[in-house]
């Protein structure tokens, strides 16, 4: 497929506000597709890039390029560019990504390179599309758009769906069974600002304990044991210490979903930092192993014996969980009938926060599991009020902090794709975070007025804050009041940080 029509869809889908006139421009385009074409085209239409971070920001997109005459860029051939570019790296590797684009722009035409430039510095970021392409690749296949999403989920990729369903047609779809060994997109939680009002909307529910360590998903299929992040990264070499508690427990062939969280010696959870520099850390594993053990705490069981649980209620894979893992091993939590009992919720969360952990997750008892989704039937519930933000722009230091991006840009999403921003911090930093935000932010900054370094918007940080304000100066009409830095999470994707409309519903208060 030409890029020159990619840039023209691309264009009149962000133009058109109908759902209906977007799906079928979609669908349009996937016709044309080649199944080969789907894993570029897709993230392309989203302001992604397939490659992830490449390092071009703005000192590489540098001066502008006389434009080519006529299109002749193939989506495939800019993907194949964009991939080689990746891969520079050492001295010198600034000049030469910057020459490589330079190339590409040179060979793209004056639309090619509006489009072009908007994906690299992360402007055409279409929030919604991911849905958008899922009703679209239906209409262009005649699947039915139900069994679309549910193959998407089981993939954890839609760019995978898409491009078998393009090259094979919907018989394919049967092919996206919940399997031993590919993992799934795991489901993700709203907040509820109390134990009330979350018990109020829930119903019949558990109360569990927050942990605050990693997420895992593990799989076992008789001695084979596989671990996956909830982006889907294998980690299955770094944690020993988890297959083999996998290895030990009763079923055979079986995948669940839990935390795996670093304690001390009288069982108080160690420091986040402490658990996620263990996920992350790749080499020398034994020692690390030693110096912080992990553990595995599980909270669902997705599938057991070969039979998919996804669908069954939060009850009955409870129960399937509660027979293959003993107690240490499965979260602590407690059994609420409903509002009339939130005086058991509030005791358990007081008790949680005593020993040690962040808040508790509230769950419906009647609710499926809804993987890769923000489902309304899990709530957590924090002390401190927490959002996940991305960054939009960072400021240059002063003073202690001279050299230094410092001043941070806070956005949250909105409902057409784009971010609001809704306040500033520069607190709550450490000496390390600073170091490590100046250097990544250069990486990824496309524009430099000397003062405000514009990112491309796709880093999300945990932001801590007293409340929100009424506000004129920022978009939303709110600002934060108070906030702070937690922690950056690079686990989570921009996709996944929180809404402007979730603020307003934890918020009612500022609501006009
Ligand atoms: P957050 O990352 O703040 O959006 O909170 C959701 C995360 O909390 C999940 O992705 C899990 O990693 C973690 N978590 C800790 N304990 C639980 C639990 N009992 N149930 C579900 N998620 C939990």
């Amino acid at each position: 497929m030409l890029l020159t029509r990619l840039a023209q869809v691309s264009r009149e889908v962000a133009a058109t506000s109908a759902r209906s006139r977007k799906i079928a421009l979609l669908a349009e385009l996937f016709r044309d597709a080649d199944a080969d074409d789907a894993p570029i085209v897709i993230p392309y239409l989203a302001g992604r890039l397939p490659q992830g971070r490449i390092g071009v920001g703005w000192k590489v997109l540098g001066r502008p390029v006389e434009p080519a005459a006529g299109p002749t860029l193939t989506v495939r051939e800019v993907d194949a560019r964009l991939t080689e570019l990746g891969k520079v790296t050492g001295p010198g590797s600034q000049a030469e990504r910057a020459r490589l684009v330079g190339e590409l722009m040179g060979l793209s035409t004056e639309d090619e390179q509006r489009f072009l430039l908007g994906l690299l510095t992360g402007e055409v970021r279409q929030g919604a599309l991911d849905a958008l392409a899922v009703e679209g690749l239906a209409q262009a296949t005649g699947a039915a758009s139900a069994d679309v999403r549910r193959a998407v989920m089981l993939a954890g990729s839609l760019q995978e769906v898409a491009r078998a369903l393009l090259g094979e047609g919907p018989p394919t779809l049967e092919r996206f069974r919940l399997t031993v060994g590919r993992p799934v997109l795991p489901m993700l939680a709203h907040s509820a600002s109390s134990v009330a009002e979350a018990v109020e909307k829930l119903g019949a529910c558990a109360v569990e304990e927050k942990l605050d360590g990693i997420r895992v998903q593990v799989h076992r299929e008789g001695d084979d044991v596989r671990l996956y992040t909830r982006t889907l990264d294998d980690i299955t070499d770094r944690l020993p210490e988890l297959t083999s508690a996998a290895l030990e427990l009763r079923g055979e062939r079986f995948i669940l979903d839990g935390e795996v969280i670093a304690f001390d010696d009288r069982g108080r959870p160690r420091s986040f930092q402490e658990t996620a520099g263990r996920v992350g850390s790749r080499v020398d594993v034994t020692t690390a192993a030693e110096a912080v053990p992990v553990s595995p705490v599980f909270f669902d069981a997705l599938s057991v014996e070969g039979r998919d649980l996804l669908d069954l209620p939060f009850a009955e894979r409870h129960a399937e969980l509660a027979r293959l893992v003993p107690e240490p091993m499965r979260v602590r939590r407690a059994l609420v009938n409903g509002p009339e009992d939130v005086a058991v919720a509030e005791e358990f969360l007081a008790g949680t926060l005593e020993r040690g952990h962040e808040g508790v997750v509230i769950k419906a008892l009647d609710a499926a599991y809804s993987a890769g989704r923000r489902g309304a039937s899990w709530l957590k519930v924090k002390p401190v009020h927490t959002l996940d933000l991305i960054v939009l722009a960072v400021e240059r230091g002063h003073g202690r902090r001279t050299g230094k991006l410092s001043n941070l840009h806070l956005g949250a999403r909105t409902a057409d794709g784009g971010f609001a921003m809704l306040g500033k911090t520069f607190k709550g930093m450490t000496d390390a975070m600073l170091d490590w935000q100046t250097e990544y932010f250069q990486g990824l900054a496309v524009e430099d007025d000397g003062w405000v370094v514009t990112v491309r918007p796709e880093l999300v940080v945990e932001i801590a804050y007293d409340g929100l304000q009424r506000s004129t100066r920022y978009p939303a009409g709110v600002a934060l009041r108070f906030a702070r830095v937690v922690r950056y999470r690079e686990d989570k994707r921009p996709e996944d940080a929180d809404t402007v409309e979730s603020l307003f519903a934890a918020h009612p208060e500022v609501r006009t």
